[in-house]
């Protein structure tokens, strides 16, 4: 399978099933166009030279390892640059007759002849004969079968959402967590039940040493001594079991201060600070439960935090717009830990209202985070601040001026991470994630205040979807079933989509609540991940360029 689009000035080929990015000139994009409609209209599954002979393309037996040995993966790169030497060009010429069909050959030649000298598209021809030949275009989708080797596969349970607390001081208009209620009674989880899901994790974990723990809402500093009780629990069963907890948080940061602050830096490997961007951007869609903005609250705290994050002085407050914070480095302000053990990022929402939420990625750049995800809201149409189909030309602009902002920023040496374009291209770590998505509801799993278990937070409430518990265990075993074999093969939609290796079949909570099944899509959002996949692909090309 074969994507191909044009952004910021160049032609970018994806070949799908391998990974490999090409940005290529005009007469090879149109090639490349000519030769994968000639083969969807031939019905071929490829026209690389392994699936012709029937020779193994190296990766099958071994899918961990897939894509790893491109050598064009993780390095977008000129067709035809660097295919070789002059031999070995002349062999790809005679490739170019083996590989593809002489009829599709001929039916190229003969539609460009008009708009490029014959020698040229011979030339592209061939080049792309040895690029199919060396498994970079036009490959075979070799992953199918390895999904089913995952499904017959026993797995653990490596992280855990705990809902520390079904309860929030802020009234956020889009919370899907209704202000942390969650569709029943107000509650914090005790201690009890905190280390019970500790050791229900330990438990089901097999061999696996890294843990993940979430504190979640809510807002989880609503219940801050059942946090730390829990996290001294876990620290002192780490040596007992061979584990290593991973303890991370998101937050409002409504109750943030310097004795929180202290014990999120020491113990938390990621805290997740929730700003939704622009102050009046903020207010409108994060007030208290009275109405009043919580902006002018949360700023300095997030500020103070990340600063002593980071080990550099307290910011003091600053004018708006300036880029000079007190005992900072020059060039990034707030920098994250260099080792990247003690990480943290700034997180928002888009809604129908700041369709420009560009500007909010700016603002929060100016406020001095350069590690930001800004997320698209996922509502019911009906709900006013919903995203709608017809907003979408305006979000895709939005996406491409950010991806220009960052590759401006990226060559004069203050880029800064904005995580929905961190895309891995490389093939790895693991195809089996890749196919399959976040494992909810196998891998991961979310418990409520008083211990049940569900296929993640955003499934909590819905009865149908409870798992079990911490004192039982796993009790229905047909929805970890379900989850397991829920991937891009067994959706429609994501078996022909480009983006499917990025995206993963996209968030089973999305698909549930617009479509009453995990087994389809949230369509507004496929449009927005592909967008941003191309983005991100452009980025990495447009930087490897330099
Ligand atoms: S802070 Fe989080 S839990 Fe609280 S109302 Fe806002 S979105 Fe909901
Ligand atoms: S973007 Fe949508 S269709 Fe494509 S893989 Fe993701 S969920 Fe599936
Ligand atoms: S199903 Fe969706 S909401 Fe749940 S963990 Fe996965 S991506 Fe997140």
């Amino acid at each position: 399978m074969i994507h191909q689009y044009k952004n910021h000035g160049y032609n970018i080929v994806l070949d799908v099933n391998s990974g490999s990015v090409h940005v290529v000139d005009d007469l090879t994009y149109e090639v490349i166009a000519m030769l994968e409609a000639g083969r969807k209209e031939l019905g071929l599954s490829s026209l690389s030279a392994q699936a012709e002979s029937g020779e193994d393309a190296g990766t099958a037996a071994d899918p961990e390892k897939a894509g790893e040995d491109t050598g064009t993966a993780a390095d977008p790169e000129k067709a035809g640059e660097d295919t070789g030497s002059a031999a070995e060009l002349e062999k790809a010429g005679e490739a170019a007759g083996s590989v593809f069909p002489e009829l599709l050959v001929g039916r190229i030649l003969q539609e460009l002849a008009g708009s490029y000298p014959e020698e040229e598209i011979r030339e592209v021809l061939d080049e792309c004969a040895q690029l199919a030949a060396s498994g970079a275009l036009f490959t075979e989708d070799i992953y199918e079968n390895a999904i089913l080797d995952y499904k017959a596969r026993k797995t653990v349970v490596k992280a855990l959402c705990l809902h520390i607390a079904h309860d929030c001081n802020l009234a956020c208009r889009y919370c899907f967590a209704e202000e942390g209620e969650y569709h029943g009674r107000r509650a914090l989880m005790s201690y009890e039940v905190g280390k019970k899901a500790l050791d229900f994790l330990i438990a089901n974990s097999g061999s696996r040493r890294n843990l993940e723990v979430d504190f979640f809402g809510g807002e989880p500093l609503m219940n801050w001594q059942v946090v730390k009780d829990l996290v001294l629990y876990g620290r002192g069963q780490e040596k007992l079991h061979n584990k290593k907890f991973r303890f991370t948080m998101t937050t409002n940061g409504v109750l943030l201060n310097d004795e929180i602050m202290e014990f999120l830096n020491q113990e938390m490997a990621n805290v997740v600070l929730s700003i939704d961007g622009r102050k009046e951007v903020h207010d409108y869609m994060r007030p208290f439960r009275g109405g009043k903005g919580s902006y002018d609250l949360i700023l300095p705290k997030f500020r103070r935090f990340v600063s002593l994050r980071v080990g550099g002085t307290v910011p003091e407050a600053r004018a708006s717009g300036s880029q000079e914070i007190p005992g900072a480095d020059s060039g990034h302000l707030l920098q994250s830990a260099p080792d990247g053990s003690k990480t943290w990022y700034v997180r928002g929402t888009f809604t129908h209202h700041n369709l420009d939420f560009c500007n909010d990625v700016l603002h929060l750049l100016d406020e001095g985070f350069d590690r930001i995800s800004i997320e698209p809201v996922v509502a019911d149409a009906s709900e006013e601040y919903a995203i709608r189909e017809e907003d979408l030309p305006q979000i895709f602009s939005e996406y491409d001026r950010l991806a220009e902002e960052m590759i401006r920023r990226e060559k004069e040496g203050r880029g800064f991470t904005f995580f929905h374009f961190m895309i891995d291209l490389s093939g790895g770590p693991c195809v089996y994630k890749r196919l399959s998505g976040c494992g909810s509801g196998t891998e991961y799993l979310a418990v409520t205040p008083w211990g049940d278990l569900y296929p993640c937070h955003q499934f909590v409430g819905h009865e149908e979807y409870r798992i079990g518990n911490v004192d039982e265990g796993i009790i229905r075993p047909d929805i970890v079933d379900e989850f397991k074999s829920c991937n891009v093969y067994t959706k429609e939609k994501c078996r022909n989509c480009f983006a499917k290796f990025y995206c993963s079949g996209g968030c089973a909570a999305n698909s549930y609540n617009f479509h009453g099944t995990i087994q389809d899509a949230y369509d507004i959002g496929c449009e927005m991940m592909r967008k941003r996949v191309e983005c991100a692909i452009m980025v990495k090309a447009a930087l490897a360029g330099e």
